[in-house]
């Protein structure tokens, strides 16, 4: 395993093309508004080595035998599903932001089992490659963004009607050594700080769509490969000289690039699905359904540094007895828990791929996400609530670093008697980050979108709710004798 320097030394000797705000970014790695992220994903590094921890954060490679970092685990039981959801949380409570390694662990996962029952139907072989790929990510503890979302264009049509058909990444060549792809995937997590991407399709397909039915892993500074870093709000704070309070969280983040693929060559070995359409449908389940559990994990760990903050931001506003105030912290801490409480059920509830990995129970995996999609709202509601409007209105730090302002900042901005006003300062500053500023993006939309829209959980809810069972159950109880509906009820 890499330690935290191993991993951002070996970050540096990539090639990457990265852009920011129209430039290119020679060196990503000490760029002021992208060291934060990776600071987050080293943390995976770091936490892998640390006695208290590394137990948690390790695994044993059902492949090698070896200590591996668990976000290159192959899920073997239950209790590896429920330490996965713990190790999530412990990184959420450390950075309170998104620290990105789980979108690839989610797809080494989801292609592990899709790879071999492929293989088993239509006699490819590429759960072999894929085996091996993963020995080498192991060995070498690569950091792998998991890439499934495409642009889409117009959500209406299917890839292959789309009036560009670049839209969906898709198969430009295929080539006796190997295939070129075109395309893009969009809100990469954590692309310029991987040494891979690992490429899924965004949707289930149709044979008329075969040639975006396509999953491979690609080297990430590999030729034709363009990275375009997204705007957070507030990230050019990051760039103020020396910015620190008003950052709220000056270590850590997360980010999200715009990745695109020009005519990039991607070697057989390295390819592991190309044309199969019909098993398209069947990776972005599982995938969705292993990255529907992190949140469970993730965004508990932000909440617990969130419901912290708040509970602070009371103490230094004077307020901690207030019964409304202990109300709504007892309410966010239940709003929390229930979030845990999904992510430990589906992965309690996990059972075994015919590969031999464990996949989560998906009905619980999609109730864990579409509570995501409402529940960090709610407890940042609540955040907002007890803080007051004080953390969207105070003055900056240069005012309060002012040799002539300093003073008056100091005198309006004191709190509860005898407490600390830029101590008051910093914990304000965390809320807004978290709830309005660059870590909102993890926090807030990303709960909602991230992993699938609420929509798409609410139509796994439904496939996987079994109504018609449910129905059945009413009927025996209520003692409905269906041979006396002339018509059957519900037809
Ligand atoms: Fe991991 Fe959460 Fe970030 Fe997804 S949003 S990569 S689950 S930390
Ligand atoms: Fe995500």
């Amino acid at each position: 395993m890499m330690t935290r320097e191993e991993y951002i030394e070996s970050l540096r000797k990539l090639n990457l093309q990265v852009y920011f705000m129209g430039k290119k970014i020679d060196n990503p790695v000490d760029h002021p508004v992208i060291r934060p992220s990776l600071n987050s994903l080293a943390m995976t590094y770091e936490l892998a080595q640390h006695d208290e921890y590394k137990e948690l954060m390790t695994a044993k490679s059902h492949l090698t035998g070896k200590t591996i970092n668990r976000f290159c685990h192959i899920h073997q039981n239950t209790t590896d599903l429920m330490n996965k959801v713990k190790m999530q949380r412990l990184l959420g409570q450390k950075t309170a932001s998104c620290f990105q390694r789980c979108v690839g662990m989610d797809a080494f996962n989801a292609i592990y089992s899709t790879t071999y029952d492929m293989d088993q139907e239509l006699g490819t072989e590429y759960h072999k490659r894929f085996v091996k790929y993963l020995e080498m990510v192991q060995e070498r503890d690569l950091v792998v963004d998991g890439a499934m979302t495409d642009p889409k264009g117009d959500r209406n049509l299917s890839p292959s009607q789309q009036p560009d058909p670049d839209l969906y990444l898709r198969i430009v060549e295929v080539r006796e050594d190997g295939i070129v792809v075109r395309g893009a995937k969009a809100h990469q997590t954590g692309a310029v700080n991987s040494h891979e991407h690992l490429i899924m399709p965004t949707l289930a397909m149709r044979e008329d769509d075969a040639d975006y039915a396509v999953s491979f892993a690609i080297e990430s500074d590999a030729p034709g490969i363009l990275m375009i870093y997204g705007r957070q709000s507030c990230d050019t704070r990051k760039m103020e000289e020396g910015a620190d309070i008003d950052l709220g969280n000056s270590s850590f983040g997360g980010h999200e690039a715009l990745v695109i693929f020009d005519d990039v060559f991607i070697p057989n070995e390295r390819v592991f699905m190309c044309r199969e359409y019909k098993y398209a449908g069947v990776m972005v389940e599982r995938f969705a359904g292993y990255h529907r559990q992190s949140y469970g994990g993730c965004k508990v760990g932000v909440g617990d540094v969130l419901i912290g903050a708040a509970a602070l931001a009371a103490d230094y506003n004077g307020v901690p007895k207030a019964s409304h105030i202990k109300d709504k912290l007892i309410e966010m801490i239940h709003l929390n828990e229930t979030l845990y409480a999904c992510g430990i059920a589906c992965s309690a509830e996990g059972k075994p791929t015919k590969s031999g990995n464990y996949l989560i129970d998906l009905l619980l995996a999609n109730v864990c996400k579409q509570n995501i999609t409402r529940f960090p709202y709610e407890i940042a509601r609540l955040a907002e609530d007890i803080a007051g409007g004080l953390m969207v209105t105070m003055p900056a730090e240069q005012d309060l670093r002012d040799e002539k302002l300093g003073p008056l900042v100091r005198k309006y901005l004191q709190g509860a008697t005898g407490t600390n006003v830029e101590n008051r300062m910093r914990v304000l500053r965390l809320i807004e980050n978290i709830t309005l500023g660059t870590a909102a993006v993890g926090y807030r939309t990303e709960s909602m979108h991230g992993a699938g829209s609420p929509q798409a959980q609410r139509i796994m809810i439904q496939r996987q709710g079994d109504i018609e069972g449910k129905k059945q159950l009413a009927r025996e109880i209520a003692k409905v004798d269906v041979s006396l509906d002339q018509k059957p009820a519900g037809k």
